[in-house]
């Protein structure tokens, strides 16, 4: 089976013994809970459109491994095409879900590991490429959700892992046994973690010499002995736990999620091993998964945009002033910041390259561009769209006001806009600002825009690196017809 419907998927998830905490408790069901379940339903949409024809060039890929048809989610990039394929996939998931829908952290996680190993073999002679490829290929004829984990909680941030007071903070190498060896550390921000079959570590920052323990990419089930999850909480989490508040979650039925993943003495068995020491590769690693996955946000954040304009463009008609003139150019506006969003993921993708492996990689000085501009972008459609939605997305009552004998008659007429539309509509589209805004999907639209895939310095040292400064001085002496002399 190299394609799982969405039930499979869901009783895929099911049948895992994954250990999750919330609110102090261990959650023994977790997909029938209130506040994760929605999450649950961002991935399963990543299973339910791949299954839809119309979506097949974009949803699918055939294996360069096996040849079968697979969910791209699984993919080795083999050209420019796949990469813009990719950014295709995550603007319509994006369109569909309004949140984030977390698999994507896994497809940049194989891609950049799937590159890197073949690197590290042809030095040292090892054998990860063959393992990881032999891991791959059980990932896809199984349709597998894995979560790409890369975020150490990293302590002082100015000190490496071996100068840090307390070793485990950056995830580490307890054990080394003939038959593979024992981690010890955690992984925070972990988008999808209780939503994946699996677990893909890879460090977190370049390392040196004395950080072998550190240098450290395996793979393991996420319900694992000695893995356990604390469920990471979101901005008005707890009315997802409220009877009759399907209104004031403004998106009911799709979210995201993070999660603190603890890694209390687990063994790892050679054969999930990727990298085991080679510190030198440690910054490729980072370096090739962050720029895949800064590439990634030029896709999903502009899919919850689609969906941001479209509902300011709703609020504004709600409120009867669609037709005015700087209202129209706001989302004109908002329209701009969003489309170059996407031309600069498409534009990273179209100017990739071929790695050593043979798979393509993004051009790594546009993916950065691309995700600075998404530390920024988002930000400011956010306040347009909060301008023309109008206090009342902040201040108005609740549902329950809304369904009250008493109250809820009140609440229509005083709350009516233009009266060609229902008060209930009104509201529910202020309640879906609000959640892609402040609420629960703000987690992946405004914050994650600004730390996902690294904060905006991150993308600076990497422009820095890139942009060839140098070159730029040269052209400037050259027109200006400066020559290099002592004078
Ligand atoms: Fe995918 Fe975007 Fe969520 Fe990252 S933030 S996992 S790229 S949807
Ligand atoms: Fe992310």
């Amino acid at each position: 089976m190299a394609l799982k419907t969405r039930e499979q998927y869901y009783a895929s998830l099911r049948e895992m013994k994954t250990e999750v905490y919330l609110f102090g408790e261990k959650v023994d069901n977790y997909l029938d809970h209130p506040i994760i379940r929605p999450s649950t339903n961002s991935v399963a949409m990543t299973y339910y459109l791949a299954e839809k024809e119309e979506y097949a060039d974009i949803m699918t890929a055939t294996s360069h491994l096996t040849g079968n048809k697979i969910n791209r989610f699984t993919h080795i990039h083999q050209n420019t095409d796949d990469l813009r394929n990719k950014v295709k996939m995550l603007r319509l998931l994006g369109q569909k879900t309004a949140s984030c829908f977390q698999r994507c952290v896994g497809m940049d996680a194989f891609n950049a590991v799937y590159s890197t190993t073949f690197e590290i073999d042809e030095k040292y002679g090892t054998e990860y490429f063959a393992r990881f490829k032999k891991y791959l290929v059980y990932v896809q004829d199984h349709d597998l959700v894995v979560d790409g984990a890369m975020t150490d909680p990293k302590g002082n941030r100015k000190l490496p892992p071996h100068q840090q007071e307390d070793p485990d903070l950056f995830l580490r190498v307890v054990e080394r046994r003939e038959d593979g060896i024992v981690v010890r550390g955690a992984k925070a921000h972990q988008t999808g973690i209780i939503n994946s079959h699996e677990v893909l570590v890879m460090p977190t920052i370049a390392m040196g010499e004395e950080d072998k323990d550190w240098a450290v990419s395996f793979a393991l089930p996420v319900d694992t002995k000695g893995i356990f999850i604390i469920y990471g909480r979101q901005s008005c989490d707890t009315r997802k736990l409220e009877e009759n508040a399907e209104i004031d979650l403004g998106n009911p039925t799709f979210g995201g999620h993070e999660g603190l993943v603890i890694f209390e003495d687990v063994f790892v068995p050679n054969e999930r091993i990727f990298l085991n020491g080679e510190t030198e590769f440690a910054g490729m690693l980072v370096e090739r998964f962050a720029g895949f996955h800064r590439q990634s946000y030029g896709g999903c954040k502009v899919g919850v945009g689609d969906v941001l304009i479209g509902a300011t463009a709703l609020a504004a008609e709600h409120n009867g002033v669609a037709s005015v003139s700087h209202i129209k150019d706001k989302l004109i506006e908002m329209t701009h910041l969003n489309e170059t969003l996407y031309a600069c993921g498409i534009a990273c993708s179209a100017e990739g390259a071929v790695t050593k492996a043979g798979s393509y990689q993004i051009n790594l000085l546009l993916a950065n561009i691309c995700k600075l501009n998404v530390t920024r972008f988002p930000y400011e459609i956010t306040r347009m769209a909060e301008d023309i939605a109008g206090g009342l997305m902040v201040t108005m009552p609740s549902e329950k006001d809304l369904r009250d004998e008493k109250l809820g008659p009140y609440v229509r007429k005083y709350l009516r806009g233009n009266a060609a539309y229902s008060t209930t509509d009104r509201l529910r589209i202020l309640r879906l600002i609000e959640n892609m805004t402040l609420g629960t999907a703000a987690v992946g639209y405004r914050t994650e825009s600004l730390h996902g895939a690294g904060s905006p310095q991150a993308q600076k040292i990497v422009i820095a690196r890139q942009g060839n400064l140098n070159h730029k001085i040269a052209l400037a002496k050259e027109i200006a017809g400066i020559k290099d002399s002592t004078e």
